[in-house]
């Protein structure tokens, strides 16, 4: 497998960054994951707009244009022969002394990692998956704005490591305010008395590209739809309940801090038949 940095490829082994790389110091830094299908990457266009939101709001100028960094994802593609792939790209404040200014660093460090699209096990898919709430709440807007897509990770870590000693696929993060905010890596859906609702943007959290996809396909389908302020007790008390993100598609959920959820429901049967190509 070739790894794309700055512009050149490097062998899984020999693909290095500096420990003066201030992603590598401080998580300074932003990133994308993408998936292809067939050689055609999902919603290239609005992950890489996402992309330059991410950088925007961190204040790094990341130098390429956006058919670059296309024509760069697709190039390491190519060169690594994947058609299914899962392709993660970041940037980097760059290397630098040590200090938070950013100036120390003169140059962001562009990183392709492609690999092979791996599926998750089938049954998860068919009996649904475990979810918790976390005791972790999501960071605030105000402090760091989940809207950043960014390579400081630590506030989702700490709910991942809730989920998995309680044995979970995935933990749910509670806004500050106290409602039902994302999981560590995912949106997460549910479905009410034949409603299909989400977590608003408000309630601060990413917008998924997936989120997005299946809130303007279940329009398309005449589900009805609604962004909202959900609390816990609402929760609990779903018909159906799935997490999205770019690399499990739509994920049914078969439990929520153990209370027993139906997979089967009529709402995820239709969008569980969505392409992601
Ligand atoms: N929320 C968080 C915190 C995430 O890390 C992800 C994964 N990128 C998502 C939601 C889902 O986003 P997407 O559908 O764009 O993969």
């Amino acid at each position: 497998m070739k790894i794309f940095i700055n512009n050149r490829y490097y062998s899984k082994r020999n693909a290095k960054v500096s420990i003066f790389d201030h992603g590598y110091l401080y998580g300074d830094g932003i990133y994308e994951t993408m998936r292809s299908n067939n050689g055609v990457v999902f919603k290239i266009d609005e992950h890489i707009t996402r992309l330059f939101r991410s950088a925007k709001m961190i204040y790094l100028d990341i130098r390429y244009s956006k058919q670059e960094i296309k024509s760069a994802v697709y190039r390491t593609l190519k060169i690594n022969k994947l058609k299914n792939a899962y392709i993660r790209i970041s940037f980097s404040r760059g290397i630098g002394e040590i200090g938070l200014d950013t100036a120390l660093c003169k140059k962001p460090v562009f990183v392709i990692i492609t690999n092979k699209f791996r599926q998750y096990p089938k049954e998860y898919y068919k009996n649904g998956v475990k979810i918790i709430i976390a005791e972790t709440r999501r960071n605030h807007p105000k402090s760091l704005n989940p809207k950043i897509k960014s390579n400081n990770f630590l506030n989702n870590i700490l709910a991942k490591i809730e989920a998995k000693k309680r044995n979970a696929f995935e933990s749910i993060m509670l806004n500050l305010d106290g409602f039902i905010a994302e999981g560590t890596v995912s949106n997460i859906f549910i479905v009410k008395n034949g409603i299909l609702m989400t977590p608003s943007l408000k309630c601060g959290i990413l917008g998924g590209i997936t989120r997005k996809y299946i809130l303007e396909s279940a329009k398309k389908m005449k589900i009805k739809v609604k962004e909202a302020k959900i609390r816990i007790n609402e929760l609990y008390a779903v018909d159906e309940c799935f997490i999205t993100n770019t690399s499990i598609g739509i994920m049914p959920v078969r439990s929520i801090d153990g209370r027993r959820i139906n997979v089967k429901g009529e709402v995820i049967k239709r969008l569980i038949k969505l392409k992601f190509n």
